[in-house]
């Protein structure tokens, strides 16, 4: 039997700090969040960090016994019961000592006290405990950041663990309880949400605040219409407005068509005239354009502004928003839960003129944030958001309302063609295992994996592509060599069923077009990311169009893929490439000066190549040099292809198993034949580095000294990140990644909205694409030249590392950008010359 944990501290304690039951340290020692445990340390440092010690709080768990292998459910093998151990909680410590707070720390507590569930949606609200005055602030159980182990052996895999940057909001938690813990009233913020029941309401609303020019706008969809919008000129009033009667036979609202009429012209101007916000807003902007309601000023997202101020907050959603820049309770589920018909109207309603306020709060505290930020490291943060981060959203919702035109017929030939393949190399996998087997399937991979070819068994993602490809590498040796042509087959059956179902059955949109949904910020580094259009976008159940981003560039798949999305009649598709863009980053945060002016004569990734391959003695950058085997390595040769992984892969400092892994992966689908085991890819990798002394010496040196000092990167345009997370090795990769891409996605970025920008008004470009590194537009055939010029002008502005970089160079870089045309489709580009 565990040892009894009793609560410890404060006999007057004004907040209870409440786990949910020992650990193994815990039950040793007797005393709850053991001070020197991994979850006790985190919560004794930070009280302190914000002031407060141990014996000034009151520390205690729900159930006072460790629960046999840290499972609650198994506390019955102990002979603990949870509802008893919760009724003693109340009787013998929170109803003794009247705490004004409690910090509920993990699900199990919040449970406890207040009978909620579901610790990430309500972590840092203010609520009430269950006896109707205590308050509770819940927050994330650090031990939750922990990952465990799954594999037995030493060099064993970890799975699970919430990223750390969690700890700045369980920091931003505990802050909240201990603010709350002063007294014991409940303040939350009043909002006075309203209802427009005919057109005067609404009139008389916005006439209120005629002299506001900014308003806090959002709609609320069902089953992809827009059926209500919300307004707030400040954070205490909003105002919800049906848009339609009904839907189906469920009435909306009482209003007559002639009062919707007039709604909608109220609401037409105020979308029109007024400078909007909102969390999302391109979503909006563009449902309501469907229904013809034009959002003119699309002012300020809080979306995007939390990517400026916040780039690692692991959700952006508003809920998690709202719980650090207010102090607004989780509401969340009162629209999510919503169910047409069953509940009242009025609830929608009143839930989508709660998300104006409260978005409006948040943009209004972000401002302090972001001017404060602007101050603090001085960048013109200000104008980063509304010149920039801001202008992108109306160019790529723009851009993705046009998509490709489509080649059907092709596309059914594809279909076809790869039905056949499937069936072929089925045919093989079977003929040569002697059964048959379901390569989707997980269970029958593992089957033949481990327990047919009785690999030693893989307990990270078992069955994955990663993992078989790591198979491939590293065991199939000796008496296994003759698996080898069985696990390609087997992935390569996979590539195709997944290519056919993936890419090639795309569903074209209404329009006929291939379309794709563009996430402007989706990434710390603030590249965006791209997605298939489903609800609530489209219909539900309809998944539409493609992700651009993940198309492969290279080998046949990628090629017939593209073959699909052809150029519309009269058009050419013009793309502009930053040409090796990262990597002449790094050269300059480098100062490999030798390197960066190499780009510009020599084909690096030839010569790195040579040198790792054992193919010359050193890595030679200058352009007299030749030899006849590195000179004559294909453009997508196997060697070639080796050279720019291993440059990528020391560029970040990746490791050797990483690199095998990627290697191998890449290698397979770019349909590239070779394959590297670990051992090798580690020796690339100090070959590598021996030949650039400067990529550690100096560059990693020098981002590694930023983040032990400051823990702040600031690329070359003002964009700032504050990283957050566990100093370690992971975070220094990230370090060293993050200037490079973002540099690379502003460039590109804001090249975009430079060149459109100066086609003002133009009728004759259509966007295509934005691929991180490159631009893809389509213009008129008999006119091609004046567009590719403007784009490779914008793409070769010089990059000031002088000014705002945290790594300051005295140096402008301009990165060449090459330019291809097509007069087919995608898939068939042709260098020209400008
Ligand atoms: N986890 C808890 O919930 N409580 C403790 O006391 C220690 C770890």
């Amino acid at each position: 039997m565990p040892n009894y944990v009793a609560g410890v501290g404060s006999t007057n304690p004004k907040l209870m700090l409440l786990g949910e039951a020992p650990g193994q340290q815990e039950d040793s020692f007797g005393i709850p969040f053991y001070p020197t445990a991994p979850t006790g340390e985190i919560v004794t440092s930070i009280l302190s960090q914000l002031g407060l010690s141990r014996s000034e709080v009151y520390i205690t768990n729900v159930v006072k016994f460790r629960p046999p292998m840290n499972d609650f459910e198994k506390l019955h093998l102990i002979g603990v019961d949870l509802t008893k151990s919760i009724q003693e909680l109340w009787d013998n410590e929170i109803k003794i000592l009247k705490p004004n707070c409690i910090l509920a720390i993990g699900d199990r507590a919040l449970q406890a006290v207040t009978g909620l569930s579901g610790i990430l949606n309500y972590r840092g609200s203010i609520l009430k405990a269950n006896d109707g005055r205590t308050k509770v602030v819940p927050t994330i159980h650090p031990a939750a950041l922990f990952s465990r182990k799954i594999t037995d052996d030493d060099d064993g895999e970890y799975a699970g663990g919430l990223e750390w940057t969690y700890l700045k909001l369980i920091k931003a938690d505990f802050a909240r309880a201990i603010e709350e813990s002063h007294s014991s009233d409940l303040n939350l913020p009043e909002r006075d949400l309203t209802i427009a029941h005919n057109s005067l309401d609404l009139y008389r609303f916005l006439s209120s605040y005629d002299k506001l020019d900014k308003v806090c706008t959002d709609i609320e969809s069902i089953n992809c219409v827009p059926v209500c919008i919300g307004f707030a000129f400040n954070k205490y009033h909003a105002i919800s407005v049906p848009l339609l009667r009904g839907i189906g036979n469920i009435a909306l609202t009482d209003m007559g068509d002639n009062e919707i009429t007039e709604c909608w012209r109220l609401i037409d101007k105020t979308l029109k005239t007024k400078k909007l916000v909102g969390h999302n807003l391109k979503y909006d902007d563009y449902k309501l354009s469907l229904v013809g309601l034009d959002c003119a000023n699309v002012y300020s997202d809080t979306l995007i502004k939390t990517r400026v101020i916040f780039p690692e907050l692991p959700k952006k959603n508003l809920g998690t928003i709202s719980s650090l820049w207010t102090r607004e309770p989780f509401y969340k589920e009162e629209g999510k839960e919503f169910r047409l018909g069953k509940d009242k109207i009025d609830r929608l309603l009143l839930y989508n003129g709660k998300d104006c306020a409260v978005d409006y709060e948040v943009d209004e505290v972000q401002e302090i944030d972001l001017f404060a930020m602007q101050e603090q490291f001085g960048v013109p943060l200000v104008d980063y958001y509304y010149n920039y981060m801001m202008r992108k959203h109306k160019f790529y919702l723009r851009m993705e309302n046009n998509g490709f035109a489509v080649d059907l017929a092709r596309k059914k030939e594809l279909f076809d063609r790869y039905t056949i393949m499937q069936a072929e190399v089925h045919k093989r996998l079977v003929d040569a295992i002697g059964d048959e087997v379901n390569v989707k399937s997980a269970p029958q991979v593992a089957n033949l994996l481990y327990k047919i070819m009785k690999f030693k068994y893989m307990k990270k993602n078992p069955t994955s592509e990663e993992t078989i490809v790591r198979i491939l590498a590293n065991h199939c040796k000796g008496g296994k060599t003759k698996y080898i042509p069985i696990l390609t087959d087997l992935l390569e059956e996979r590539r195709i069923r997944d290519q056919k179902s993936r890419y090639i059955s795309f569903t074209p949109d209404f329009d006929g077009t291939c379309k794709t949904v563009f996430n402007i910020s989706a990434t710390e580094t603030c590249r965006s990311s791209t997605g298939v259009l489903k609800a609530p976008l489209r219909p539900k159940k309809t998944k539409i169009g493609l992700s651009f981003h993940t198309i492969s560039k290279h080998g046949r798949l990628a090629k017939d893929i593209r073959s699909m999305l052809i150029c519309r009649p009269g058009k050419v598709m013009i793309q502009v490439d930053s040409s090796q863009a990262e990597a002449r980053v790094v050269a300059v945060l480098s100062e490999d000066w030798e390197l960066l002016k190499a780009f510009d004569e020599i084909d690096i990734h030839r010569r790195t190549a040579g040198l790792i391959l054992g193919l010359c003695d050193k890595l030679y950058l200058n352009k007299d040099y030749s030899n006849p085997i590195i000179d004559a390595m294909g453009k997508d040769s196997p060697e070639r292809f080796c050279g720019k992984k291993v440059r990528h892969a020391g560029n970040y400092d990746m490791k050797k198993g990483r690199l095998m892994t990627e290697f191998n992966t890449d290698a397979q689908k770019f349909e590239i034949n070779m394959t590297v085991s670990e051992w090798k890819a580690g020796h690339m990798l100090e070959l590598f580095h021996e030949a650039s002394p400067n990529l550690r010496g100096v560059f990693h040196r020098d981002i590694k000294y930023a983040l032990d000092s400051s823990r702040v990167l600031i690329d070359p345009f003002g964009g700032v990140r504050i990283f957050n997370g566990r100093l370690d090795e992971d975070l220094y990769k990230e370090g060293f990644a993050n200037i490079p891409q973002r540099t690379v996605a502003h460039l590109v970025q804001g090249g975009a909205l430079a060149i459109e920008d100066e086609l003002n008004g133009d009728l004759e470009h259509i966007w295509l694409s934005e691929n991180h590194d490159s631009l893809t537009m389509e213009v008129p055939e008999n006119n091609w030249r004046p567009y590719a010029m403007l784009m490779k002008k914008h793409l070769e502005v010089p990059i000031d590392f002088n000014v705002y970089c945290t790594l300051k160079r005295d140096y402008k870089l301009v990165i060449p950008a090459e330019v291809e045309m097509s007069n087919t489709h995608y898939g068939k580009f042709e260098k020209v010359k400008l």
